[in-house]
């Protein structure tokens, strides 16, 4: 198996260690043509959605990661990733892959919560720890996507379909469960593809 994470900004280092720790050969998405290379799963880190957003477009690579998630390739999104998936960005006019039907408001904390550090539980993963940088959560999702956890009322983590996506950052924390509910992921979209199609 092989994950490919988008290395375009932010913290996708973090997420290569993890996979690293866990066994799992990583690929990076620099450009366009390491789109042309194999991989059964993609990492979306967080970092500046806008930015990464803007150099997806300049290096043309938007359009072919988008129909590959379109397409049922299981997709790991976290902070900024999550804004990208975004069917609706209630604070912001872009708008990114559109793959997921939920609304996010970007840096929902404010400032004076711009970072924190939470425990919560996650649906069949039990109490997890959660930083938040400058966070968005989720206002509303639509029905069909599965809600895996809330902080404060606030939906902070979902699956729907070949999708994983959290408003937190799993990657800077010593806890591989999200990556291995990832993984898992994978294995099933490998054995059935039915799973995962869009
Ligand atoms: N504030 C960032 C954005 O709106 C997300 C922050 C993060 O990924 N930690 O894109």
């Amino acid at each position: 198996m092989k994950v490919a994470v988008l290395a375009l900004q932010g913290a996708f280092i973090e997420h290569e260690k993890i996979l690293n720790k866990m066994g799992i050969d990583v690929i990076e998405l620099r450009k366009k043509e390491d789109l042309d290379k194999h991989f059964d799963g993609l990492i979306l880190p967080g970092g500046e959605s806008t930015v990464q957003g803007k150099l997806l477009k300049e290096f043309d690579m938007f359009d072919t990661i988008q129909d590959k998630i379109k397409n049922g390739m299981p997709v790991l999104a976290t902070c900024a990733g999550l804004i990208l998936l975004a069917e609706k960005i209630s604070n912001d006019s872009n708008v990114y892959f559109k793959t997921l039907p939920v609304e996010v408001k970007r840096n929902a904390y404010g400032r004076q919560l711009g970072s924190f550090h939470h425990e919560e539980n996650i649906k069949d993963l039990g109490s997890f720890p959660m930083n938040f940088i400058r966070a968005p959560y989720i206002e509303k999702a639509s029905e069909d996507v599965e809600i895996l956890a809330k902080v404060d009322e606030k939906i902070v983590a979902v699956r729907y379909k070949n999708q994983i996506a959290v408003c937190f950052h799993p990657e800077l924390v010593n806890d591989f469960r999200i990556h291995q509910l990832f993984v898992n992921s994978i294995a099933q979209c490998n054995e059935n593809k039915e799973i995962c199609a869009n």
